[in-house]
């Protein structure tokens, strides 16, 4: 009888684990969700497509034709949206000048003219997280300015994502600062990300990542594959301007497969599977599709975190393809390949992912960890500005992709996880706010004894 009321006990108790494991969902996330229009972005993808070409080296004084139109209109959305929450958003042109000596897809000396538009943050409004898509496109020939390039997979797809993001996500405040951008020149050189990253530097933006979005409205691969549910992030394994120290630390320490753009996809995979699991996030443990660019590349290579979001199966005849039928094939980045269901998803894991992260607090910083020749292993950390609901330590096996265990420590800034031996595991740790949402998870920087 005895044993009957504890298992009842038991039950009941582990129903009520259970409901705070829900309660610590957000249903503003699911508002984000549900308003990201599939509608709204086929508009905007039409809309860029009908500039008949983006290219960057393009007519900049028509207003119905080249890169000079296109930018002008998405400006004056972003303006438009901006007016409709208070002046929320500060929008503007950044730009750099590119002169045939910077490289050898450049026809002529131009501006590579950025989109920004700012939305800043209550509470830390000097760190950002950037949502990126491009407004250029291109020909068969990446010299050819002149030729019909609609790009609407590639890139207006990403662009018009990141503008149904601000769309939505300026309806509401945020601690951390969103930014929502359209790049250029990404076809002959990734110079407007490069602009960006170096115009970021310069102020001092403390970046807590870069979501690149090229190409998300594909779903039917040159395989044959149809696919609206997976996705890929891209994430290189360690910052490439590490020191030399720090590359050596990692031979006995460890953190191949852990530097901080890693921990970013990590981050959108998991916010990702909590809150659309009807998604399939494909983690790719590399820099960018094999041998080719992106636009997240320049701020990698400043050191701050950034991954690539895109379709999973991609369709090279509708990629830098001249319209035309060539042996009954289609060629061509046409809206009709576009499917904005699947683009509308995308865009939603990026909104949610941005929510998410600028609804957290910062993460800690200095996290060391210690444990050598003991049955236990130790965490340390400096505790972050502001009244936060603590920390989680996140481990898993040195083999895994994924953090596979987790534990909620407090508001403290060291814990002993008692029995778990540091040799046979990873290690990081999360900043927690008080609604549930977390900071990316930061593997340690330095070891204590
Ligand atoms: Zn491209």
């Amino acid at each position: 009888m005895i044993k009957n009321i504890s298992t009842l006990a038991l039950l009941l108790f582990s129903g009520l684990i259970f409901q705070q494991t829900n309660a610590q969902t957000d249903q503003r996330i699911y508002k984000i969700i549900d308003k990201v229009s599939a509608d709204s972005i086929e508009a905007d993808i039409r809309k860029l497509a009908g500039f008949g070409t983006r290219n960057t080296f393009s007519d900049t004084v028509s207003d119905t034709r080249g890169i000079g139109a296109a930018r002008r209109w998405i400006k004056s959305e972003f303006d438009y949206l901006s007016k409709n929450c208070d002046n929320c958003l500060d929008v503007f042109y950044q730009k750099d000048f590119v002169t045939t000596e910077d490289g050898e897809r450049i026809p002529h000396d131009a501006w590579v003219v950025n989109v920004v538009a700012v939305q800043k943050g209550t509470k830390y409004p000097n760190r950002y997280i950037i949502m990126s898509g491009d407004i250029d496109s291109r020909a068969s020939n990446t010299m050819d300015f002149k030729t019909d390039a609609p790009g609407a997979n590639d890139n207006a797809s990403g662009m018009a994502g990141a503008m149904e993001a601000a769309r939505v996500l300026s309806q509401y405040e945020f601690e951390s600062s969103m930014v929502y951008v359209g790049l250029s020149g990404e076809e002959q050189g990734l110079f407007g990300g490069k602009g960006l990253a170096e115009y970021a530097k310069e102020n001092n933006w403390e970046i807590i990542g870069v979501l690149n979005n090229d190409m998300i409205g594909n779903i039917e691969g040159v395989d044959g594959v149809i696919d609206n549910r997976t996705f890929r992030i891209f994430s290189e394994p360690v910052p490439p301007n590490e020191t030399d120290r720090e590359r050596t630390m990692r031979r006995f320490y460890g953190g191949e497969v852990d530097g901080i753009s890693r921990q970013l996809a990590r981050y959108v995979h998991k916010t990702t599977e909590t809150y659309m699991p009807e998604m399939n996030p494909m983690m790719i443990y590399r820099l960018d599709r094999f041998g080719r660019g992106g636009h997240h590349r320049p701020f990698n290579d400043l050191g701050f975190a950034g991954i690539r979001i895109m379709e999973a199966h991609e369709n090279y005849n509708r990629q830098h393809q001249d319209i035309r039928t060539e042996d009954g094939i289609e060629y061509g980045d046409v809206v009709e390949a576009v499917n904005f269901d699947y683009a509308e998803k995308l865009t939603a894991v990026n909104a949610i992912n941005m929510a998410s992260l600028a609804w957290a607090p910062p993460a800690p910083k200095n996290v060391e960890i210690g444990g050598v020749v003991e049955p236990s292993a130790k965490l340390r950390w400096d505790k972050v500005e502001g009244d936060i609901a603590g920390y989680k330590i996140y481990w898993r096996e040195t083999t895994e992709a994924q953090w596979q265990y987790s534990r909620f420590v407090g508001n403290v800034n060291e814990f002993t996880l008692e029995g778990i031996v540091i040799d046979n595991y990873f290690f990081g740790v999360a900043a927690v706010g008080k609604d549930g949402h977390e900071s990316v998870v930061v593997f340690p920087s330095g070891v204590f004894r």
